[in-house]
Protein backbone atom coordinates (compact mmCIF):
# COMPACT_ATOMS: atom_id res chain seq x y z
CA UNK A 1 0.00 0.00 0.00
CA UNK A 2 1.27 3.59 -0.65
CA UNK A 3 1.60 6.28 1.90
CA UNK A 4 -1.38 8.44 0.44
CA UNK A 5 -4.23 5.78 0.10
CA UNK A 6 -3.39 4.44 3.67
CA UNK A 7 -3.25 7.61 4.96
CA UNK A 8 -6.75 8.52 3.29
CA UNK A 9 -8.08 5.00 5.15
CA UNK A 10 -6.39 6.59 8.47
CA UNK A 11 -8.67 9.42 7.98
CA UNK A 12 -11.70 7.89 7.20
CA UNK A 13 -11.23 5.28 10.05
CA UNK A 14 -10.72 8.34 12.70
CA UNK A 15 -14.04 9.97 11.17
CA UNK A 16 -15.69 7.06 11.33
CA UNK A 17 -14.92 5.98 14.88
CA UNK A 18 -15.45 9.82 16.02
CA UNK A 19 -18.91 9.79 14.92
CA UNK A 20 -18.82 6.26 16.79
CA UNK A 21 -17.94 7.65 19.65
CA UNK A 22 -20.31 10.40 19.64
CA UNK A 23 -22.76 8.37 19.71
CA UNK A 24 -21.45 6.03 22.10
CA UNK A 25 -20.55 8.81 24.77
CA UNK A 26 -24.46 9.55 24.54
CA UNK A 27 -25.93 6.36 26.00
CA UNK A 28 -23.50 5.61 28.64
CA UNK A 29 -24.39 8.61 30.42
CA UNK A 30 -26.96 8.40 33.43
CA UNK A 31 -29.55 6.19 32.95
CA UNK A 32 -27.23 3.10 30.82
CA UNK A 33 -24.62 3.33 33.87
CA UNK A 34 -25.68 1.39 36.74
CA UNK A 35 -24.92 -0.96 39.52
CA UNK A 36 -27.60 -2.46 39.72
CA UNK A 37 -29.18 -4.63 37.00
CA UNK A 38 -30.81 -3.94 33.70
CA UNK A 39 -33.76 -5.69 34.47
CA UNK A 40 -36.61 -3.15 34.32
CA UNK A 41 -36.27 -1.41 31.00
CA UNK A 42 -36.24 -4.60 29.44
CA UNK A 43 -39.53 -5.68 30.77
CA UNK A 44 -40.46 -2.24 29.25
CA UNK A 45 -39.08 -3.33 26.23
CA UNK A 46 -41.21 -6.28 26.38
CA UNK A 47 -44.68 -5.11 27.09
CA UNK A 48 -44.27 -2.45 23.86
CA UNK A 49 -43.80 -5.25 21.88
CA UNK A 50 -46.42 -7.34 22.72
CA UNK A 51 -48.73 -4.06 21.95
CA UNK A 52 -47.34 -3.97 18.23
CA UNK A 53 -47.73 -7.42 17.55
CA UNK A 54 -51.79 -7.55 18.06
CA UNK A 55 -51.67 -4.20 16.02
CA UNK A 56 -49.98 -5.95 13.10
CA UNK A 57 -52.67 -7.46 11.84
CA UNK A 58 -56.92 -7.89 11.84
CA UNK A 59 -58.63 -8.36 14.95
CA UNK A 60 -60.36 -11.03 13.77
CA UNK A 61 -57.56 -13.74 12.70
CA UNK A 62 -56.61 -15.99 14.87
CA UNK A 63 -52.94 -17.12 15.74
CA UNK A 64 -52.19 -20.81 15.89
CA UNK A 65 -48.43 -21.84 16.52
CA UNK A 66 -47.21 -25.04 15.14
CA UNK A 67 -43.77 -27.32 16.47
CA UNK A 68 -42.79 -29.55 13.97
CA UNK A 69 -41.76 -32.99 15.74
CA UNK A 70 -39.17 -35.73 14.37
CA UNK A 71 -40.18 -36.02 10.45
CA UNK A 72 -42.87 -34.00 9.97
CA UNK A 73 -43.31 -31.21 7.57
CA UNK A 74 -45.17 -28.27 6.43
CA UNK A 75 -48.34 -30.63 5.57
CA UNK A 76 -48.63 -31.70 9.14
CA UNK A 77 -48.95 -27.64 10.30
CA UNK A 78 -51.14 -27.28 7.72
CA UNK A 79 -53.71 -29.80 8.86
CA UNK A 80 -55.40 -27.14 11.12
CA UNK A 81 -56.53 -25.23 7.89
CA UNK A 82 -59.53 -25.74 6.50
CA UNK A 83 -59.62 -26.59 2.35
CA UNK A 84 -56.29 -27.22 2.61
CA UNK A 85 -56.48 -29.80 -0.24
CA UNK A 86 -54.02 -28.70 -3.07
CA UNK A 87 -52.42 -25.37 -1.01
CA UNK A 88 -49.32 -27.99 0.04
CA UNK A 89 -48.80 -28.28 -3.99
CA UNK A 90 -49.72 -24.42 -4.30
CA UNK A 91 -46.74 -23.40 -1.96
CA UNK A 92 -45.08 -25.65 -3.56
CA UNK A 93 -45.35 -23.92 -6.82
CA UNK A 94 -43.73 -20.92 -5.76
CA UNK A 95 -40.19 -19.46 -6.75
CA UNK A 96 -39.79 -19.32 -2.60
CA UNK A 97 -41.37 -22.52 -1.76
CA UNK A 98 -37.82 -23.41 -0.09
CA UNK A 99 -38.42 -21.01 3.06
CA UNK A 100 -41.37 -23.17 4.28
CA UNK A 101 -40.71 -26.83 2.77
CA UNK A 102 -37.38 -27.11 3.91
CA UNK A 103 -37.90 -27.85 7.21
CA UNK A 104 -36.06 -29.49 10.17
CA UNK A 105 -37.70 -30.90 13.72
CA UNK A 106 -38.40 -28.05 16.38
CA UNK A 107 -39.40 -25.56 13.53
CA UNK A 108 -42.57 -23.72 14.88
CA UNK A 109 -44.92 -22.56 11.69
CA UNK A 110 -46.62 -19.34 13.18
CA UNK A 111 -50.19 -18.92 11.49
CA UNK A 112 -52.99 -16.77 11.24
CA UNK A 113 -56.55 -18.07 10.30
CA UNK A 114 -59.82 -16.55 9.25
CA UNK A 115 -62.69 -17.02 11.17
CA UNK A 116 -63.38 -19.77 8.33
CA UNK A 117 -60.06 -21.08 9.44
CA UNK A 118 -58.99 -20.34 6.02
CA UNK A 119 -55.27 -19.85 5.91
CA UNK A 120 -54.33 -15.63 5.66
CA UNK A 121 -50.56 -15.60 6.96
CA UNK A 122 -47.70 -18.20 7.92
CA UNK A 123 -44.24 -17.13 9.62
CA UNK A 124 -41.12 -19.12 10.39
CA UNK A 125 -38.42 -17.10 12.26
CA UNK A 126 -35.66 -18.98 10.75
CA UNK A 127 -33.51 -16.88 12.88
CA UNK A 128 -33.47 -13.92 15.50
CA UNK A 129 -32.44 -11.70 11.87
CA UNK A 130 -34.44 -13.99 9.73
CA UNK A 131 -38.09 -14.35 9.26
CA UNK A 132 -39.87 -16.55 6.30
CA UNK A 133 -43.60 -14.74 5.36
CA UNK A 134 -46.24 -16.07 3.59
CA UNK A 135 -49.10 -13.59 2.62
CA UNK A 136 -52.40 -14.82 0.66
CA UNK A 137 -53.58 -12.33 -1.35
CA UNK A 138 -57.62 -13.11 -1.56
CA UNK A 139 -58.35 -10.26 -3.99
CA UNK A 140 -55.58 -12.46 -6.40
CA UNK A 141 -57.67 -15.07 -7.13
CA UNK A 142 -55.62 -16.89 -3.81
CA UNK A 143 -52.38 -16.16 -5.22
CA UNK A 144 -49.38 -15.90 -2.47
CA UNK A 145 -46.40 -14.14 -1.87
CA UNK A 146 -43.23 -15.99 0.07
CA UNK A 147 -40.69 -13.59 0.93
CA UNK A 148 -37.67 -13.21 3.36
CA UNK A 149 -37.70 -10.33 6.22
CA UNK A 150 -34.59 -9.56 7.34
CA UNK A 151 -34.25 -7.60 10.39
CA UNK A 152 -31.79 -5.10 11.56
CA UNK A 153 -29.20 -5.73 14.58
CA UNK A 154 -28.88 -2.55 16.66
CA UNK A 155 -26.16 -1.95 19.34
CA UNK A 156 -26.81 -0.06 22.30
CA UNK A 157 -22.99 0.37 24.49
CA UNK A 158 -23.77 0.21 28.04
CA UNK A 159 -21.80 0.01 30.98
CA UNK A 160 -21.78 -1.64 34.14
CA UNK A 161 -19.51 -2.09 36.93
CA UNK A 162 -19.32 -4.41 40.24
CA UNK A 163 -16.94 -6.01 43.13
CA UNK A 164 -16.07 -9.67 43.24
CA UNK A 165 -17.77 -11.28 45.61
CA UNK A 166 -18.70 -14.80 45.78
CA UNK A 167 -17.09 -15.61 42.53
CA UNK A 168 -15.87 -13.80 39.20
CA UNK A 169 -18.87 -15.14 37.46
CA UNK A 170 -21.14 -14.37 40.11
CA UNK A 171 -20.07 -10.62 40.35
CA UNK A 172 -20.28 -9.96 36.84
CA UNK A 173 -23.42 -11.46 36.18
CA UNK A 174 -24.97 -9.22 39.07
CA UNK A 175 -24.45 -6.55 36.69
CA UNK A 176 -26.66 -7.54 34.27
CA UNK A 177 -23.53 -9.45 31.99
CA UNK A 178 -24.76 -12.27 30.11
CA UNK A 179 -22.91 -15.39 30.21
CA UNK A 180 -21.17 -14.69 27.16
CA UNK A 181 -19.84 -11.69 28.14
CA UNK A 182 -18.35 -13.00 31.37
CA UNK A 183 -16.61 -15.85 29.72
CA UNK A 184 -14.95 -13.15 27.50
CA UNK A 185 -14.06 -10.76 30.28
CA UNK A 186 -12.29 -13.96 31.43
CA UNK A 187 -10.94 -15.12 28.42
CA UNK A 188 -9.18 -11.09 27.65
CA UNK A 189 -7.73 -11.35 31.15
CA UNK A 190 -6.50 -15.24 31.21
CA UNK A 191 -2.86 -13.86 29.76
CA UNK A 192 -2.45 -11.37 32.80
CA UNK A 193 -4.15 -12.71 35.59
CA UNK A 194 -5.12 -16.18 36.89
CA UNK A 195 -8.55 -16.39 37.84
CA UNK A 196 -8.29 -18.90 40.49
CA UNK A 197 -5.16 -18.19 42.70
CA UNK A 198 -5.47 -14.11 42.29
CA UNK A 199 -8.54 -13.13 42.21
CA UNK A 200 -9.99 -11.77 45.80
CA UNK A 201 -13.17 -10.64 47.51
CA UNK A 202 -12.94 -6.83 46.93
CA UNK A 203 -11.48 -6.68 43.31
CA UNK A 204 -13.63 -4.63 41.34
CA UNK A 205 -14.27 -4.78 37.67
CA UNK A 206 -15.55 -1.94 35.08
CA UNK A 207 -16.85 -3.27 31.58
CA UNK A 208 -18.01 -1.45 28.97
CA UNK A 209 -19.79 -3.91 26.57
CA UNK A 210 -22.51 -3.88 23.66
CA UNK A 211 -26.27 -5.12 24.09
CA UNK A 212 -27.78 -6.16 20.68
CA UNK A 213 -31.47 -5.42 20.25
CA UNK A 214 -34.04 -6.45 17.32
CA UNK A 215 -37.00 -4.52 17.25
CA UNK A 216 -36.35 -3.02 20.93
CA UNK A 217 -35.96 -6.78 22.40
CA UNK A 218 -32.85 -7.59 23.75
CA UNK A 219 -31.55 -10.76 21.64
CA UNK A 220 -27.67 -10.90 23.75
CA UNK A 221 -24.52 -9.28 24.28
CA UNK A 222 -22.21 -7.70 21.81
CA UNK A 223 -18.40 -7.27 21.67
CA UNK A 224 -16.63 -5.83 25.25
CA UNK A 225 -14.96 -2.71 24.15
CA UNK A 226 -13.13 -1.57 26.98
CA UNK A 227 -12.67 -2.92 30.82
CA UNK A 228 -10.92 -2.76 33.99
CA UNK A 229 -9.81 -5.04 36.60
CA UNK A 230 -8.49 -3.45 39.45
CA UNK A 231 -6.92 -6.28 41.84
CA UNK A 232 -7.50 -4.34 45.41
CA UNK A 233 -4.89 -6.28 47.28
CA UNK A 234 -1.93 -6.15 44.79
CA UNK A 235 -2.94 -2.58 44.07
CA UNK A 236 -3.20 -3.39 40.63
CA UNK A 237 -5.07 -2.20 37.53
CA UNK A 238 -5.41 -3.84 34.28
CA UNK A 239 -6.80 -1.93 31.29
CA UNK A 240 -8.18 -3.68 28.63
CA UNK A 241 -9.23 -1.85 25.21
CA UNK A 242 -10.09 -3.65 22.26
CA UNK A 243 -9.02 -2.67 19.02
CA UNK A 244 -9.83 -3.12 15.52
CA UNK A 245 -9.02 -1.85 11.77
CA UNK A 246 -10.11 -2.53 8.87
CA UNK A 247 -12.96 -4.70 10.48
CA UNK A 248 -10.30 -6.70 11.65
CA UNK A 249 -10.08 -7.53 15.30
CA UNK A 250 -6.44 -6.99 16.50
CA UNK A 251 -7.04 -7.85 20.05
CA UNK A 252 -7.12 -6.22 23.22
CA UNK A 253 -4.65 -3.70 24.63
CA UNK A 254 -3.46 -1.63 27.71
CA UNK A 255 -3.54 2.02 27.63
CA UNK A 256 0.46 1.79 26.00
CA UNK A 257 -0.65 -0.26 23.44
CA UNK A 258 0.57 -4.16 24.91
CA UNK A 259 -1.47 -6.63 23.53
CA UNK A 260 -2.86 -8.31 26.18
CA UNK A 261 -2.48 -11.65 24.71
CA UNK A 262 1.23 -13.91 25.50
CA UNK A 263 3.20 -15.94 23.63
CA UNK A 264 2.67 -18.39 26.24
CA UNK A 265 -0.73 -19.32 28.46
CA UNK A 266 0.24 -18.91 32.44
CA UNK A 267 -1.61 -22.09 32.97
CA UNK A 268 -1.99 -25.18 30.15
CA UNK A 269 -4.92 -26.68 31.82
CA UNK A 270 -8.17 -25.89 34.09
CA UNK A 271 -6.63 -27.19 37.36
CA UNK A 272 -8.49 -27.50 40.31
CA UNK A 273 -5.10 -27.22 42.32
CA UNK A 274 -1.56 -26.27 42.25
CA UNK A 275 -0.41 -29.82 44.35
CA UNK A 276 3.32 -28.97 44.22
CA UNK A 277 5.43 -25.70 43.17
CA UNK A 278 8.30 -25.28 41.36
CA UNK A 279 11.19 -25.44 44.56
CA UNK A 280 14.85 -26.69 44.75
CA UNK A 281 15.46 -29.59 46.88
CA UNK A 282 11.89 -31.02 47.18
CA UNK A 283 11.02 -34.52 49.33
CA UNK A 284 10.07 -36.48 46.08
CA UNK A 285 6.82 -38.71 47.10
CA UNK A 286 7.32 -41.74 45.16
CA UNK A 287 11.22 -41.85 44.61
CA UNK A 288 11.03 -40.60 48.30
CA UNK A 289 14.59 -38.67 47.95
CA UNK A 290 14.78 -34.95 48.28
CA UNK A 291 14.94 -33.62 44.21
CA UNK A 292 14.57 -30.64 42.17
CA UNK A 293 10.83 -30.06 41.39
CA UNK A 294 11.63 -28.41 37.98
CA UNK A 295 7.88 -27.38 37.30
CA UNK A 296 4.57 -27.14 38.43
CA UNK A 297 2.08 -29.86 39.53
CA UNK A 298 -1.95 -29.44 38.24
CA UNK A 299 -3.64 -31.51 40.24
CA UNK A 300 -7.02 -32.31 37.73
CA UNK A 301 -9.41 -35.13 36.84
CA UNK A 302 -7.93 -37.95 34.73
CA UNK A 303 -8.97 -37.12 31.00
CA UNK A 304 -8.83 -33.47 31.49
CA UNK A 305 -7.51 -31.51 28.18
CA UNK A 306 -4.94 -30.70 28.08
CA UNK A 307 -3.61 -27.07 26.03
CA UNK A 308 -0.62 -26.39 24.13
CA UNK A 309 0.38 -23.34 26.19
CA UNK A 310 1.89 -21.53 22.86
CA UNK A 311 2.27 -22.06 19.06
CA UNK A 312 5.11 -24.38 17.75
CA UNK A 313 6.18 -28.19 17.19
CA UNK A 314 5.99 -31.23 19.09
CA UNK A 315 9.79 -31.53 19.54
CA UNK A 316 8.79 -35.26 21.21
CA UNK A 317 6.22 -37.69 21.93
CA UNK A 318 6.33 -40.52 23.99
CA UNK A 319 6.99 -42.56 27.03
CA UNK A 320 9.82 -41.19 29.42
CA UNK A 321 11.01 -42.72 32.65
CA UNK A 322 9.46 -40.54 35.31
CA UNK A 323 7.46 -38.35 32.82
CA UNK A 324 5.55 -41.75 31.98
CA UNK A 325 3.31 -40.20 28.34
CA UNK A 326 5.09 -36.96 27.89
CA UNK A 327 5.36 -34.22 25.37
CA UNK A 328 7.84 -31.48 24.67
CA UNK A 329 6.84 -27.81 22.11
CA UNK A 330 9.28 -26.34 20.50
CA UNK A 331 8.14 -22.96 20.71
CA UNK A 332 9.64 -19.89 18.32
CA UNK A 333 13.33 -19.36 19.10
CA UNK A 334 14.57 -20.62 22.77
CA UNK A 335 11.52 -21.55 24.35
CA UNK A 336 10.65 -24.96 25.08
CA UNK A 337 7.06 -26.86 27.17
CA UNK A 338 6.88 -29.87 28.77
CA UNK A 339 3.84 -31.66 29.75
CA UNK A 340 4.15 -35.17 31.79
CA UNK A 341 1.64 -38.18 33.32
CA UNK A 342 -0.86 -38.31 30.10
CA UNK A 343 -3.37 -40.76 30.43
CA UNK A 344 -3.26 -40.27 26.71
CA UNK A 345 -1.90 -37.91 23.57
CA UNK A 346 -4.31 -35.73 21.72
CA UNK A 347 -4.17 -35.92 17.53
CA UNK A 348 -1.00 -34.25 17.25
CA UNK A 349 2.26 -36.10 16.40
CA UNK A 350 6.16 -35.60 16.83
CA UNK A 351 6.72 -32.81 14.10
CA UNK A 352 3.38 -31.48 14.02
CA UNK A 353 2.74 -27.83 14.20
CA UNK A 354 0.56 -26.88 17.20
CA UNK A 355 -1.70 -23.59 17.81
CA UNK A 356 -1.66 -22.07 21.41
CA UNK A 357 -4.81 -23.85 23.49
CA UNK A 358 -4.93 -26.84 20.88
CA UNK A 359 -5.83 -30.18 23.13
CA UNK A 360 -2.26 -32.22 23.24
CA UNK A 361 -2.78 -34.54 25.60
CA UNK A 362 -5.47 -35.98 28.84
CA UNK A 363 -4.27 -35.77 32.29
CA UNK A 364 -3.15 -38.52 33.85
CA UNK A 365 -0.92 -40.36 36.21
CA UNK A 366 1.43 -42.47 34.18
CA UNK A 367 5.03 -42.81 35.03
CA UNK A 368 6.23 -41.43 38.58
CA UNK A 369 3.12 -40.01 39.92
CA UNK A 370 0.76 -40.60 43.02
CA UNK A 371 -2.34 -39.28 41.99
CA UNK A 372 -3.79 -37.72 38.21
CA UNK A 373 -2.10 -34.47 37.65
CA UNK A 374 0.04 -32.06 34.49
CA UNK A 375 3.34 -31.76 35.39
CA UNK A 376 4.36 -29.03 33.58
CA UNK A 377 7.58 -27.61 32.73
CA UNK A 378 8.72 -24.16 31.17
CA UNK A 379 12.54 -23.90 29.54
CA UNK A 380 14.14 -21.00 28.27
CA UNK A 381 17.75 -22.26 26.49
CA UNK A 382 16.86 -25.30 28.57
CA UNK A 383 16.92 -23.83 31.50
CA UNK A 384 14.27 -24.61 34.26
CA UNK A 385 11.99 -21.30 35.11
CA UNK A 386 9.47 -21.59 37.85
CA UNK A 387 6.23 -21.15 34.93
CA UNK A 388 3.90 -19.26 37.44
CA UNK A 389 6.55 -16.35 37.65
CA UNK A 390 8.13 -16.36 34.52
CA UNK A 391 8.26 -13.38 32.22
CA UNK A 392 6.39 -14.57 28.81
CA UNK A 393 7.32 -12.70 25.84
CA UNK A 394 4.19 -10.59 24.72
CA UNK A 395 1.82 -10.95 21.68
CA UNK A 396 2.10 -8.19 18.91
CA UNK A 397 1.89 -4.39 20.23
CA UNK A 398 -0.32 -2.31 18.54
CA UNK A 399 1.65 -1.72 15.31
CA UNK A 400 3.61 1.36 14.58
CA UNK A 401 1.12 3.30 12.08
CA UNK A 402 -1.84 2.62 14.00
CA UNK A 403 -0.45 3.68 17.34
CA UNK A 404 -1.81 7.63 16.93
CA UNK A 405 -5.34 5.92 15.79
CA UNK A 406 -5.41 3.62 19.10
CA UNK A 407 -3.86 6.56 21.40
CA UNK A 408 -7.33 8.19 20.71
CA UNK A 409 -9.74 5.02 20.72
CA UNK A 410 -8.14 4.01 23.94
CA UNK A 411 -8.21 7.30 25.21
CA UNK A 412 -11.56 8.21 24.77
CA UNK A 413 -12.71 4.45 26.58
CA UNK A 414 -10.09 5.49 29.26
CA UNK A 415 -12.44 8.35 29.88
CA UNK A 416 -15.50 6.45 29.69
CA UNK A 417 -14.03 4.01 32.52
CA UNK A 418 -13.03 6.79 34.72
CA UNK A 419 -16.64 7.67 34.63
CA UNK A 420 -17.11 5.51 37.87
CA UNK A 421 -14.41 7.04 40.01
CA UNK A 422 -15.58 10.26 41.64
CA UNK A 423 -12.30 11.97 41.88
CA UNK A 424 -11.43 11.80 38.27
CA UNK A 425 -13.74 14.16 36.50
CA UNK A 426 -11.13 16.22 34.29
CA UNK A 427 -11.05 13.70 30.94
CA UNK A 428 -14.52 12.47 31.10
CA UNK A 429 -15.58 16.13 30.74
CA UNK A 430 -14.18 16.09 27.73
CA UNK A 431 -16.36 13.59 26.54
CA UNK A 432 -19.87 15.19 27.77
ZN1 LIG B 1 5.85 -32.54 38.91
Amino acid sequence: MTQAPRIRLLTLFFVVMLLGLAWLSQPIMAQDYQRLNLELPERQINNTQSQQQTENFSPELREVRYTLQRNQGLGHALQIVADNGNLLWRIGRHENAHYFTRLRSGDEIIMWLTADDELARMELNRSPTLTYILEMNEELDKGMTIYAEHKEVKTRIVMASGEINDSFYLGVQAVGASPRTIMNLADIYSWEVDFVRELREGDEFTIVYERRYIDGQYIGDGAILAAQLHLKHRNRTINAFRFEHEGELLGYFNENGDNLRKAFMRNPINYTRISSRFQRGRYHPVLQEIRDHKGVDYAAPTGTPIYAAGDGTVKFRGWGRGYGNYIILQHAGRYETVYGHMSRFGKFKQGQRVKQGDVIGYVGMTGLATGPHLHYEFRINGVHHDPLTVEFPGGDPVAKELQPVFAQWAGLLNAQLRRTDPSITQLAKLFE
